[in-house]
C-alpha cells in the first residue's frame, strides 16, 4: 500500500510499503479519509534513525469503510467506522468503563495517514452510514471529541462569556462546540492567521492578539469586571496556562486541554487556594463521546468550516509542513486518492 512516512526532523514522503500486518482481533479497514492533528509536530520533527527502516506512518484520526471485521462483534463489510487509538487492556476498571484512556496498560495505536490499517476491535467505532467520510474524520476525530469531554466537565450557559486561549485546531474544535452550546467566545492566539480563520469558521465573537492587548482589562470588561468564570486553555504554552490561573475569577473554573510535558510554576496559594479556582482536564475522547457528537451534529453543530486543506495522499508531505507552522486549519487526507 501506499502511505505518508515521518522520516525524522521535519521531513515527510509518500512511499510505497507493506501492508499492515492483520493479527488476531484486529479490524482490517480502507483509510477515506486521515487528519493532520497538531500532536503529530512533536513525531514530525522527531528523530526516527533508531525505528526500523528510520520512519514511521503517522495519522490517529480516520474514517474508513471495514474491509474485514475479523471476529468484531457488531461490525461487518463494508461497514462505515471511525476510531479510537487507545489501545487499553480491556480488563481494568477505566477500560470496562469505556475510558480506554485512563488505562495503566495503554498503549497507542495510529498509522492511519495510509491507504490501509489494521486495528483492534475496541478501537473501532461504527459510524452512521449517511454521513460523509470527511464529516465523520471531524466529528469522530480527538479536535472535536476533546472540545466535548471538556464541555461536559463544564457549567456552560447560553449567553455566557467563555475564554478560550489558542485557536489551533482544539481551540477550533472548542471554539465550535461553545457556539453550538450558545455560549459567547473570545479567542486568544499570537498567529494572525489563525485569528481570522476561528473568527470566519468557528465563529469566534471576538479575537485578541496577546501581543498587543491587555488581556486582563479585555476579558474583565465582558465579564462583570472580575474576569471569565470559565477558561479554557488549548495552547499547551506553560505562560498562557499560568495566565489562565491568574486571569480566571475567584470561584471560576480553568480547563486544560494542550498537552504540556514541560512542567509549570504554580503558587498553589494564589493561584488556587485564595481564589477557589477549579483545575481540570480533558483527554482525548471515547466511543460514548462520539454518539453525543453526532447527536449534537444532527442538531446543528456545524465543523465543516474547521477544515481549510483536502488533499490527495501525494499532496500530504507539503500540507504537513504547512500545517506544522500554523498556516492552516484542520486539514484531511484523501489516502485513496
Ligand atoms: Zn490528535
Ligand atoms: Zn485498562
Amino acid at each position: 500500500m501506499r502511505a505518508v512516512r515521518f522520516l525524522g526532523n521535519g521531513v515527510a514522503d509518500v512511499a510505497e510499503v507493506q501492508d499492515p500486518k492483520r493479527e488476531a482481533g484486529e479490524v482490517y479497514i480502507k483509510v477515506m479519509s486521515s487528519a493532520l492533528c497538531g500532536s503529530e509536530n512533536k513525531g514530525y520533527f522527531g528523530d526516527h534513525s533508531g525505528r526500523p527502516g528510520g520512519y514511521y506512518i503517522p495519522g490517529h484520526e480516520m474514517s474508513g469503510e471495514v474491509l474485514d471485521p475479523g471476529a468484531a462483534k457488531g461490525l461487518a463489510k463494508g461497514d462505515r467506522v471511525v476510531v479510537q487509538i487507545m489501545d487499553g487492556c480491556g480488563k481494568c476498571p477505566y477500560c470496562k468503563n469505556g475510558t480506554y484512556q485512563f488505562c495503566e496498560q495503554l498503549k497507542y495505536e495510529g498509522g492511519s495517514h495510509a491507504q490501509y490499517i489494521s486495528l483492534p476491535e475496541k478501537c473501532v467505532i461504527k459510524a452512521p452510514d449517511d454521513i460523509d467520510y470527511d464529516m465523520l474524520v471531524l466529528l469522530g476525530g480527538d479536535t472535536v471529541g476533546v472540545a466535548n469531554r471538556a464541555a461536559n466537565q463544564l457549567d456552560l450557559r447560553p449567553g455566557m462569556w467563555v475564554f478560550v486561549s489558542g485557536a489551533g485546531p482544539i481551540g477550533l474544535g472548542v471554539t465550535a462546540l461553545l457556539k453550538y452550546k450558545g455560549c459567547k467566545v473570545v479567542v486568544s492566539e499570537p498567529s494572525a492567521y489563525r485569528r481570522d480563520y476561528i473568527v470566519k469558521h468557528a465563529g469566534a465573537d471576538l479575537v485578541l492578539d496577546p501581543a498587543v492587548d491587555d488581556l486582563k482589562a479585555r476579558l474583565r470588561e465582558l465579564s462583570d469586571g472580575i474576569g471569565p468564570e470559565i477558561i479554557i486553555e488549548c495552547s499547551g504554552n506553560p505562560r498562557a496556562q499560568l495566565q489562565a490561573l491568574e486571569l480566571v475569577r475567584c470561584g471560576g473554573t480553568v480547563m486544560l486541554c494542550g498537552e504540556n510535558y514541560e512542567g509549570l510554576t504554580i503558587v498553589p496559594s494564589n493561584h488556587i487556594i485564595h481564589k477557589e479556582v477549579t483545575l481540570k482536564g480533558a483527554f482525548y475522547f471515547t466511543a460514548d463521546d462520539f454518539v453525543d457528537i453526532v447527536k449534537m451534529y444532527r442538531d446543528g453543530l456545524d465543523v465543516s468550516g474547521l477544515v481549510s486543506h483536502k488533499v490527495p495522499l501525494d499532496g500530504a508531505p507539503d500540507i504537513i509542513r504547512e500545517f506544522s507552522q500554523g498556516k492552516t486549519g484542520k486539514v484531511i487526507i484523501h489516502p485513496q486518492e
